[in-house]
């Protein structure tokens, strides 16, 4: 039988709320790979506000729109007979037929079609939009970052999210996805890319709340994970007893510590400044790696 072991194994770095570490934890990992010449890509997939490329110097590489088609209705055509509305669940065809009026709310639509393909008066065309970007750069030669960006004002970044783990292919045997805060659909559309997804959290009642929140949703959709404690110290050791409790594997911890919060907050990241947490981080992806090599066996033999 052949070994299903994927062509390129995609860690997330996540949490159930912005500002806990991910981003931190997402790109020193990167850069201890790269630097102990392991071929990588980031992926920012944090699509509504972007920031891994302002830890690195990275040579841009190319930039594709991510566009979606939304229906333009033909009014003229149009016989005001609802079918579209009721087709559309995301409730994004507004309709008054006693007044003849009918319009399409391009913030909700998700370019299913299903509206086009119900009219059967030919009264709907469709015209291309621009969600976003996804921008590429090559960083240390074999390996890349790739950055998903929303236009402002767009509702949903899951299009520009799938496009840039799309555009990473199987471009390097190792991506690192820097997911969205949150648990809603960014999050899932990033963790269930992932093979296993490393939960960045931190020692406070709210960490805590949205720890829980993140691990409901990842079982849900059956992802292997483990946690990440940043700056430890802080706070109770609720999350610690917590965890224990529920079995839930424990990665590794980053001190509350004044320097290292100075490294990030000046533009610069740990690793490239502390060898020891250059060792360190490189340490837990050969660790995840082994874990996801363990999955896999333990899937053949069932
Ligand atoms: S299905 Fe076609 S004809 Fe009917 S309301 Fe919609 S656009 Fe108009
Ligand atoms: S394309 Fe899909 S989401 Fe958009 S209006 Fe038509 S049915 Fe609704």
């Amino acid at each position: 039988m052949n070994q299903p072991v994927p062509a390129m194994i995609k860690i997330a770095v996540a949490s159930g709320k912005g500002g806990t570490g991910k981003t931190f934890v997402a790109t020193n990992i990167f850069y201890s790979l790269v630097k102990n010449k392991i071929s990588a890509v980031l992926i920012d997939c944090d699509a509504e506000a972007p920031n891994d490329l302002s830890f690195f110097k990275a040579e841009p590489l190319s930039s594709i729109d991510v566009k979606q088609l939304v229906p333009v209705i033909d009014t003229n055509k149009c016989t005001f007979c609802g079918k579209c509305h009721e087709y559309c669940n995301y409730n994004a065809i507004f309709l008054l037929p006693p007044v003849k009026m009918i319009k399409v709310i391009d913030d909700l639509c998700h370019g299913c079609g299903a509206c086009s393909v119900a009219c059967g008066y030919g009264a709907i065309n469709e015209r291309p939009v621009i969600l976003g970007t996804v921008n590429s750069y090559s960083f240390y030669g074999l390996s890349s970052i790739i950055e998903a960006r929303t236009k402002i004002g767009v509702t949903s970044p899951v299009p520009v999210i799938k496009t840039a783990i799309r555009q990473a292919g199987n471009s390097a045997p190792i991506a690192i996805l820097d997911s969205p805060p949150g648990t809603s659909c960014p999050f899932i559309q990033t963790t269930a890319a992932s093979d296993y997804v490393i939960l960045v959290t931190e020692p406070t009642p709210f960490g805590l709340s949205d720890l829980k929140q993140s691990i409901y949703t990842l079982r849900k959709i059956k992802k292997p994970f483990g946690v990440i404690i940043n700056r430890a110290g802080l706070g109770s050791r609720d999350v610690y007893r917590w965890m224990e409790e529920n079995k839930i594997p424990l990665l590794g911890e980053i001190p509350f510590d004044e320097k290292i919060a100075r490294i990030y907050s000046e533009g610069s990241l740990l690793a490239a400044e502390d060898p020891v947490y250059f060792d360190e981080f490189f340490e837990l992806t050969n660790r995840i790696g082994n874990i996801i090599k363990d999955q896999i066996t333990l899937a053949l033999n069932k």
